[in-house]
């Protein structure tokens, strides 16, 4: 597990100054990694570090010959339109890069004019997926939510006796994973209308939203042999948002005995930024299950993962519908939850991922499944925040929803807050459902 640095050191501030804005997301001591170009150009995608409100752009810097041995090598290799390579080379060459960064960026560095020119303002960006993601993995990380969901469906039977013991999961698409400010169509699919023996084939009509975090994977292992736990933080590259949206209608109908495919794989939003986990070294907290329940297997427990296997990360999801854009109603956020909720680490997901033999891949993605906290307010879906759909969502300009309808915005966002530590943030994750295919 990543201990702390010189890069975490609070009172670091840099040159670059909006990075030292105490609202910023991204201050000296983040440093998270995206794919980006200038908007409206044919540029290549490539990569690139957030710090304020500024790229630094990592192909320009690696050519400019301003960092060296492995941080250079890392920069190298991130100068790729997709992070797949740098995320294959380890957590030492990603150490190093962002040590190069800290010191490169901080103030009292004198930044060289050829380091200004690697700047590029955020504002005239555009970002793409930041990796080749071979392989897509959804789990089921909050009890909360598996709890809220299976009363929903099984109100005698709400979590099934697997769930204590098995980081559950299933495979998703890669194919439709697209990044903040992507726009999809309402999916169509089979549904079974309430008292009906028969589906019909139509629009979704319980389209939801899903607030969870994505896990980058770093380097893979082989066929055939598993990460332990006690390793499995050295072969993830880094979190995001990661919104994965869900036509409820649809899955109901379709899930036994398989779980969940058609009602999941339409579309699914990543923020562009992905933060490290050492950038998130702060920000641990102790992870146990309650005493009452199943301990992990040997397999999923190590002192490590007990002692700061659990993240302290706020999250938050934000709905605006077109009659609020259009009258300028602000955003009216859907609910307030944190990370630290989960049932299942990251390390326990890696762990369980590969104790078969299963290869995970550089750039593979894992979701955390929907990140609902204990009470109410904390859950992370609509159909949680209504019961079902039995109780809409009060918008501040007099609208109600129960599920999302055509032109909804939703933004998810992220941050860690703690004393003695740097605030940092995810940015955003902003996805906009448009009409259903006649
Ligand atoms: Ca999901």
């Amino acid at each position: 597990m990543i201990t702390l640095n010189e890069t975490h050191d609070p009172a670091l501030r840099s040159w670059v100054v909006s990075a030292n804005s105490p609202t910023t997301d991204f201050p000296v001591q983040n440093l998270p990694f995206g794919v980006f170009r200038r908007r409206n150009t044919t540029e290549a995608f490539r990569g690139g570090v957030a710090i304020g409100d500024q790229i630094v752009d990592l192909a320009a810097l690696s050519s400019a010959g301003a960092l060296q041995g492995l941080a250079h090598t890392a920069a190298q290799a991130a100068s790729a339109d997709k992070l797949n390579a740098l995320m294959d080379l380890g957590p030492q060459a990603w150490s190093a890069l962002r040590l190069g960064l800290s010191r490169l960026l901080r103030e009292g560095a004198a930044p060289p004019p050829a380091l200004q020119a690697c700047l590029v303002p955020m504002a005239v960006a555009e970002f793409d997926v930041p990796a080749r993601i071979g392989d897509y993995t959804d789990f089921y990380t909050s009890v909360h939510h598996a709890t809220n969901v299976g009363r929903l469906f099984r109100p005698d039977n709400p979590l099934l006796p697997n769930y204590k013991w098995v980081p559950i999961g299933y495979h998703g698409r890669a194919s439709s994973i697209g990044v903040s400010g992507q726009q999809f169509r309402r999916p169509l699919g089979q549904i079974l209308p309430p008292g009906a023996t028969q589906p019909v084939v139509g629009p979704s009509k319980r389209l939801d939203i899903e607030l969870e975090l994505g896990v980058f994977m770093g380097r893979g292992n082989d066929l055939g042999e598993p990460i332990g736990i006690e390793a499995a933080e050295d072969h993830v590259f880094g979190l995001c948002l990661f919104n994965d949206w869900s036509a409820r209608d649809i899955q109901a109908w379709e899930y036994q005995p398989l779980g969940p495919f058609l009602a999941k794989s339409f579309a699914s939003t990543i923020s562009p930024w992905l933060v490290t986990m050492e950038a998130l070294a702060p920000f641990r907290v102790p992870f146990s299950h309650p005493p009452e329940d199943p301990q992990p297997l040997p397999y999923l427990d190590s002192a490590a993962n007990r002692a700061s296997g659990g993240l302290d990360i706020e999250l938050s999801a934000e709905l605006q519908t077109p009659a609020m854009r259009k009258s300028g109603v602000a955003p009216h956020r859907l609910c307030l939850t944190n990370y630290r909720h989960a049932y299942w680490t990251v390390a326990q997901m890696v762990a369980h991922h590969t104790v078969n033999g299963c290869n995970l891949n550089a750039g593979d993605l894992l979701g955390s499944g929907t990140l609902s906290g204990p009470t109410s307010d904390q859950a992370a879906a609509l159909l949680e925040l209504t019961v079902g759909g039995k109780q809409p969502v009060q918008l501040p300009n007099g609208e109600q929803r129960v599920f999302l309808e055509d032109g909804d915005t939703v933004a998810l966002r992220g941050w860690c807050q703690r004393e003695g530590a740097a605030r940092i943030g995810f940015g955003e994750c902003v996805g906009t459902v448009l009409p259903a295919r006649v």
